[in-house]
């Protein structure tokens, strides 16, 4: 393990902290207003709420199979603090996810014990839905406090649905998960229909962008046959902070977090409104005509590849080496595109919202192998295994 990846809550993990720690102190909760994750500051509460979620790793991971895993054979992990580069932080792995899969993820020993689940089964069922509000990397206290007030909002709203839902922080700074369990599952086009309901009024709930919903496809397709995952509570693979429970009048942490999270029971789909089904899903608001990419390309770049990609975007500022724009395949108002050419002429592209390669190319009608220069496209072999296509990882 590196030095510098999990844990460094003080105390390191392993066989022996866990026994010593099994009996874990419950920790209080936090009232509505308090700053969720801030308060982990204090070195002995962070590591009573670590030994907590280890002591503890067994119940959650036999609660997880019981509810969250849709399918079994492929997640999604992070990557070892020694093995990330600029734009990839976390892979997709084929394999099976076992009982041991989730307990070391709840043990969170290093960033590489953490997965997260993917949403659609291969026969396009959902056993859940989620909503990822993000603050977007914003340092803005306000922002932070938009996100969980529209965070607190929604969940109320299931809850007055009478649906149980499970509110967890994210990373500490403003990010949310609102998650809710179905039992039986559901088609995964219904699930995606009822996200998009759900989160339709994000901009009156004081967001600057509306939240990712979990399904991202209404359908898997050949292109995209796993769709796309999202970590499970527990640890952060970058900050010291453990999810916490929002219980509807305060956040919980540590043991009083986890009790929240094992209680929380699936909803029979026939509680999702008739609304939700006949919702009509908006057209993405339209972008901005695309700029005049003249004064950004030398001749040369005009007959490259990234001759035929800058143009079919929004937006387009000069970044650094490269440029940003707005990201063709979510809803975007931030310009959370960026855009490199490389030394052999590869366009590479990365949305710091989280769309991935293949949507972007997608959304923007092209096929992947425009972003390679003639000649250069993928192998055949690496055109068969899109899992292989991320974010910087479009290489031949
Ligand atoms: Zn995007």
């Amino acid at each position: 393990m590196n030095n510098s990846d999990l844990p460094r809550l003080g105390q390191g993990g392993g066989a022996a902290s866990r026994s010593r720690n099994r009996a874990a102190p419950v920790l209080a909760g936090k009232p509505e207003g308090a700053p969720v994750g801030r308060p982990q500051r204090n070195i002995s509460s962070q590591v009573a709420i670590a030994a907590a979620w280890r002591a503890r790793a067994d119940e959650l991971a036999v609660w997880t199979m019981r509810t969250l895993v849709a399918r079994d054979d492929v997640y999604g992990q992070y990557l070892l603090e020694t093995e990330r580069t600029a734009g990839r932080k976390a892979v997709t792995r084929r394999g099976e996810i076992s009982l041991e899969l989730l307990r070391k993820h709840y043990r969170a020993e290093q960033t590489g014990d953490l997965i997260g689940l993917h949403t659609t089964s291969a026969n396009q069922r959902c056993r859940w839905i989620a909503i990822n509000i993000d603050h977007h990397g914003s340092r803005d206290d306000a922002i932070h406090r938009a996100c969980r007030s529209a965070a607190i909002t929604l969940y109320g709203q299931l809850q007055r649905l009478g649906v149980d839902a499970l509110l967890t922080s994210s990373d500490g700074r403003g990010g949310y998960h609102l998650r809710v369990l179905f039992e039986p599952s559901l088609p995964s086009t219904t699930a995606y229909r009822f996200a998009k309901w759900f989160v339709r009024d994000w901009a009156k709930l004081g967001l600057s962008n509306e939240p990712e919903t979990f399904p991202r496809q209404p359908r898997l397709t050949a292109k995209r046959p796993y769709g796309n995952w999202l970590r499970l509570p527990g640890r952060h693979q970058t900050l010291q902070h453990y999810s916490q429970v929002w219980n509807g009048a305060k956040w919980l942490c540590g043991n009083e977090a986890i009790d929240a999270i094992l209680r929380t029971k699936p909803t029979s789909p026939q509680k999702i409104l008739r609304a939700a089904l006949c919702y009509v899903i908006p057209e993405p608001e339209p972008q901005s005509p695309p700029c005049d990419v003249g004064p950004y390309l030398t001749q040369e770049q005009t007959r490259s590849p990234i001759g035929a990609i800058l143009p079919k975007l929004a937006n387009i500022q000069l970044c650094g080496n490269g440029w940003s724009a707005r990201c063709p395949a979510h809803n975007d108002h931030n310009n959370s595109l960026s855009i490199h050419e490389v030394h052999d002429k590869k366009v590479l592209v990365c949305c710091h919202a989280g769309c991935d390669f293949a949507e972007i190319a997608e959304a923007l009608g092209i096929g992947m192998t425009a972003f390679f220069p003639r000649g250069r496209m993928m192998s055949r072999a690496k055109r068969k295994a899109p899992i292989e296509y991320r974010p910087w990882r479009n290489q031949a």
